[in-house]
């Protein structure tokens, strides 16, 4: 039996893979927990790919100004 679903959560490498397509929407405004709400979730779950957006965030933020 596979275990793969479209339910399955991402690994940290999927996150860390789209990670800069998730914050940039964030940074853009737009609703990326709902567009990539998996991403959103291992977020929540995860405090390594929390940091590693958080860092990603703030980069974003001080090079949009
Ligand atoms: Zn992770």
């Amino acid at each position: 039996m596979l275990e793969l679903t479209e339910e399955n959560e991402y690994s940290c490498d999927d996150v860390f893979r789209l990670l800069d397509q998730y914050s940039e929407m964030v940074a853009r405004g737009e609703n990326a927990s709902e567009l990539m709400p998996l991403i959103k979730h291992h977020l929540d779950l995860c405090k390594d790919c929390l940091e590693e957006y958080e860092a990603l965030m703030s980069i974003l933020q001080a090079t949009s100004i």
